[in-house]
């Protein structure tokens, strides 16, 4: 279940807004409904797909989790029909005519067999397995390898997680000849509706067991405690969520692995403050040598480089170096470092150099307007 495109259920595009997403659930939800196509029980089937893609589609947690996951929910998502109310909630359907609603509720309540059947046998997606990780600034910036240590359930290797001994004692499922799949018959309000749902004998496997694995003991899984490499990426950043598909725990009855999902954070850099990709870096210079003019050198996210202060140059002039911030997740290349250069005063001064200063002073043309300027104020007074 958990690999169903929704998407393509409702017929729309992946960027699909949520209206575009409500009108073309609409058309097919009633283009489908039950009570519309009691001569064509495929019609309920795919009323009940438009449904579960709605439920996970109309509601924007569900929608980033199965664009993120590939699932509604998440680590405790494990299908259809896993609860024991059945679909959950609804779709929103004020635009329909009175009456509706109660109809569909009856429809999709106990009453409708095909999915209490299923439910106890679907494949069940494993559970999720969240993790957190604390790297410094550099294994972030650069990428990094991280071997994770944690226990989880794994498909047996002993019988390929059949659950038969050495995955080869077993025998065709006679409920369903092998198939994995039957045919249940339902008489409803609507008449007699067929759907086709998971064998419950062999849980959709079409095998049945003769001699049960010793090492899983029938299960098809068994619980270890595995190291699990992990390629950080570059560029990743504190707060950021990374999703290993399929390393989570192992599914049930044939479902999909659940994810490892690793919480990051980074550590603070003693000189850089990150802004996504770019680094911003405060450096303090003597204010002769923004006067006059001057090399310093800036750090980079591994060595330094030389930077050229020409003469007059102001406080808070910014200074760019381009491409040498950090990896940009999201598009090609890198972030720039943005070096905001500060005049620093002197704390002292000899007698000597107030002098210089004195001389100098005049020729703040700025200071002078501004001077003047208030001169101006206490004339008004
Ligand atoms: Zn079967
Ligand atoms: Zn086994």
């Amino acid at each position: 279940m958990a690999n169903k495109n929704y998407y393509e259920e409702l017929g729309v595009d992946k960027n699909a807004s949520a209206d575009e997403i409500k009108s073309a659930y609409r058309k097919l939800a009633k283009k489908y409904h039950p009570d519309l196509n009691k001569d064509n029980p495929e019609a309920a089937e795919k009323f009940k797909n438009i449904n579960e893609a709605y439920e996970v589609l109309s509601d924007e947690t569900k929608r980033r989790n199965y664009d993120q996951f590939g699932s509604a929910d998440g680590p405790t998502f494990n299908g259809f029909g896993g609860n024991s109310s059945g679909f959950g909630g609804f779709g929103d359907f004020g635009g329909f005519s009175g009456g509706f609603s109660d109809i569909f509720n009856i429809f999709t309540g106990g009453s409708f067999g095909g999915a209490q059947t299923r439910s106890a046998k679907a494949p069940i997606k494993g559970s999720d397995i969240r993790v957190g990780i604390t790297l410094t600034f550099t294994e972030a910036a650069l990428g990094c390898k991280k071997i994770f240590s944690l226990n989880r359930d794994e498909v047996c290797t002993h019988c390929s997680g059949t659950g038969a001994k050495g995955g080869t004692e077993y025998t065709k499922c006679s409920e369903c000849g092998g198939s994995g799949q039957v045919r249940y018959t339902q008489d409803t309000i609507f008449g007699r509706m067929v759907t086709q749902g998971v064998c419950k004998s062999c849980n959709g496997t079409g095998k049945s067991i003769k001699t049960k694995c010793e090492y899983c003991n029938g299960l098809g899984h068994l619980n270890k405690l595995s190291k699990i490499e992990v390629n950080i990426p570059a560029g990743v950043d504190n707060g950021e969520v990374l999703t290993l598909k399929n390393g989570g725990n192992a599914g049930r009855n044939g479902g999909a692995n659940g994810e490892l999902i690793i919480d990051v954070k980074v550590k603070e850099h003693p000189l850089f403050v990150r802004d996504g990709s770019n680094l911003l870096l405060k450096v303090y210079v003597p204010f002769y040598t923004l006067l006059l003019g001057g090399e310093i050198e800036i750090p980079l996210v591994t060595g330094k480089q030389k930077l050229t202060i020409p003469p007059l140059t102001q406080s808070n002039t910014v200074f760019k170096l381009k491409n040498k911030g950090i990896k940009n997740l999201k598009k090609l290349g890198n972030g720039d470092i943005l070096v905001t250069i500060i005049a620093e005063s002197p704390k002292s001064l000899s007698k000597e150099e107030k002098k210089l200063l004195e001389t100098l002073s005049k020729d703040s043309s700025n200071y002078a307007r501004y001077k003047s300027y208030v001169k101006d104020l206490s004339n008004l007074d």
